[in-house]
């Protein structure tokens, strides 16, 4: 039986992968994002969030099979604060406004981290800002900070959020778990390596992956879709590292 599922950075990159991918085996996929979505709408504002959950509400009044928050933007986005309001208080506005949606149906969450979370270097206070949910203060000291934790901490404050909040919202009904994608061909990916301060950064880190190479979109889609399916129904709270081996070669010890 076809699926209702909800997903936000649709349009390109590893959404997109998803999105065709679920549509392809004859799923319904709600899509929001700035353009080319079923619901235009910009995530960095507190008016686009509303528009974005009323749509889904609208187009989804049986309930979800499953909510992806996916869209982010790169450390190289300016001003900072913008990361800040999308990577972060984009995905947990939104979780929390349809977690009901998505339990009405047994569904499940995904939220989109990534392997940068566990690289060093980490401003503690943004990330303890960011879970505090204040996004005013968030946005003030991210300007201070550098794209790096500005990036890479809206990604780890957003996974804790998830992992703070799987078993509640498992016990309503819905399933939570994050994907952590490594280095991904993406428009996002070709805008970091084009930067002249990211871009040497990102290349030599390319070369570290113990699988050879970048992933393709599609990858990191075949994973999450693992997550959206009831084959894991008993992952919950979980972070899956997809990154062809290379939080594993950085963090051995670390689980
Ligand atoms: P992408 O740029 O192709 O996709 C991001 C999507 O988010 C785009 O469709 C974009 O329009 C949308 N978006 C950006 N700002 C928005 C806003 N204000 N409102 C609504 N939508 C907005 O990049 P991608 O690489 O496919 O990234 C998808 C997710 O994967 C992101 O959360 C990213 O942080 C994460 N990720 C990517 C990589 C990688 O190497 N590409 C690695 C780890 C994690």
């Amino acid at each position: 039986m076809s699926k209702v599922f909800a997903m936000t950075g649709g349009a390109t990159g590893i959404g997109a992968a998803l999105k065709e991918t679920l549509r392809a085996r004859g799923d319904q996929v709600i899509v929001v994002d700035l353009k080319d979505a079923d619901i235009d709408a910009d995530l960095s504002t507190e008016e686009g969030r509303t528009k974005a959950i009323s749509g889904i509400k609208q187009l989804a009044p049986q309930g979800l099979d499953g909510f992806v928050a996916c869209a982010g933007l790169p450390p190289v986005a300016q001003p900072l604060s913008l990361i800040t309001r999308v990577n972060y208080f984009g995905a947990t506005v939104l979780i929390e406004a349809l977690v009901d949606l998505v339990a009405m149906k047994k569904g499940a969450i995904v939220v989109v981290s990534s392997n940068s979370t566990t690289l060093p270097g980490l401003n503690e206070e943004h990330i303890e800002t960011l879970l505090s949910g204040d996004e005013d203060k968030a946005c003030a000291l991210v300007e201070t900070l550098d794209g790096h934790n500005a990036y890479a901490g809206s990604k780890n404050a957003l996974t804790r959020w998830m992992r703070r909040n799987a078993p509640t919202f498992m016990e309503k009904g819905a399933r939570m778990n994050a994907v952590a994608p490594g280095m991904t061909i993406t428009p996002m990916t070709n805008r970091v390596l084009a930067d002249e301060n990211y871009g040497p950064a990102m290349r030599d880190f390319s070369k570290t992956i113990p699988y050879g190479e970048m992933a393709s979109p599609d990858m990191i889609a075949d994973s999450m879709l693992f997550l959206l399916d009831p084959a894991s129904r008993f992952v919950c709270g979980s972070v899956l590292f997809v990154d062809g081996g290379q939080d594993a070669l950085l963090r051995a010890d670390a689980f």
